[in-house]
């Protein structure tokens, strides 16, 4: 129980810390002496970036935000819109996109152009979850968590209603 919600585990937060580890080394081996800029798609991807930069060992890693808005209730609504845009620029640089999780591909799919737009060196995608049942466009997935069932998911950043972005593991929510 979760307040007056039901929880139950999906991946663990053991599960998503041995999976971060081989992410970050995977992503360390990639970038070895350049920078990299990590975005974190707000908000549901603060979580998992703080850890998953934390498994990438680079001195020259820099961490910055964009926030989107596209979500309303438990359905997709296809329309974008930046909340909150980036500190910096990245033109030139290597970029890391950290998202929480791909759904319908209509947000990544948003940022990845609009962030093209602003000539980064390279572009890719880091995403904890991937649902691939409910992909409405193709996007390309750089570094995976876990691929999961098309069911509605909270905890470790990914929220109901603001809330449960808390839990230090995945759980599916019954209502
Ligand atoms: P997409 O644009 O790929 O359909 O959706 C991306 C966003 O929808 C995610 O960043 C996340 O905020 C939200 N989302 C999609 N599926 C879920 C889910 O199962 N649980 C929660 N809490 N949010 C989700």
């Amino acid at each position: 129980m979760t307040g007056s919600y039901r929880t139950e585990v999906l991946i663990s937060a053991e599960q998503i810390q041995a999976r971060i580890a081989e992410i970050g080394k995977a992503i360390a081996s990639q970038h070895t002496g350049k920078r990299l800029i990590c975005i974190g798609v707000l908000k549901g991807s603060f979580m998992f970036l703080a850890d998953l930069v934390r498994a990438i060992p680079l001195p020259e890693l820099e961490v910055d935000f964009i926030g989107v808005s596209s979500y309303q209730g438990t359905e997709s609504t296809g329309v974008v819109r930046i909340t909150h845009d980036l500190a910096r620029s990245v033109e030139g640089e290597d970029v890391l996109l950290v998202e929480d999780i791909v759904d319908t591909g209509l947000t990544v799919r948003y940022l990845l152009d609009n962030l093209a737009t602003r000539h980064p060196r390279s572009l890719k995608v880091a995403a904890l979850l991937e649902k691939p049942a409910r992909a409405r466009v193709a996007v390309p997935i750089d570094f995976k968590g876990f691929t999961i069932e098309d069911r509605f998911v909270v905890g470790y950043g990914l929220d109901h209603d603001g809330r449960l972005r808390n839990l230090p593991h995945v759980a599916l929510l019954h209502r």
